[in-house]
């Protein structure tokens, strides 16, 4: 059976790394979205809220499972016992920033943790996670970015 992780900070969860999972999930048997908790990174959402969050949007989709782990994606990788890693590429503004990563998590596996790119869909090439978030602030409309059930919990959040 062939598994794979998707990690990533998902603050929060857009219709770009929906289409992301969507994808991978016909790809491969399983796949396993997983929330990083780097506590130097300051999130909107707590890890458990972006866990509920993703679990909601990705309900209907079977073969998806959503965790969270922290430290090295080496180490939760061999910890689930999977050896690829799925990444979106947006742009070639992600490329430097995705190279480095895939070519460190291999090097630092030991050669077994490999990196699937999937390449955006052009309607989501714009998205990112931290302009919802400044649009949100705002109270703006971040219907063609997220699920209504994120838009709701954006608005609460900044108070809306
Ligand atoms: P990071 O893990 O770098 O903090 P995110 O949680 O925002 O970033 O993204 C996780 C993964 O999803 C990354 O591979 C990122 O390139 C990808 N991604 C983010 N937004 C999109 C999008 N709109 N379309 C496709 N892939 C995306």
């Amino acid at each position: 059976m062939s598994t794979a992780i998707y990690p990533g900070s998902f603050d929060p969860v857009t219709y770009g790394h929906i289409d992301i999972i969507k994808r991978a999930s016909t790809i491969f048997d399983k796949v396993i979205v997983a929330v990083l908790d780097n506590p130097r990174k300051k999130a909107l959402f707590l890890v458990p809220e972006r866990v509920k969050m993703l679990e909601e949007v990705t309900k209907d989709i079977p073969n998806v499972e959503i965790d969270s782990f922290s430290g090295l994606l080496i180490d939760y990788a061999r910890s689930k016992d999977v050896n690829i890693a799925v990444r979106g590429l947006r742009a070639m503004t992600d490329f430097d920033y995705e190279l480095h990563m895939a070519q460190t998590n291999f090097l630092i596996s030991g050669g077994k943790l490999e990196t699937v790119f999937l390449t955006t869909d052009l309607a989501y090439s714009y998205l990112c996670s931290s302009t919802v978030r400044e649009i949100a602030s705002f109270n703006g409309d971040v219907s063609q970015s997220v699920p209504e059930s994120v838009a709701k919990l954006l608005k609460s959040k900044y108070g809306y």
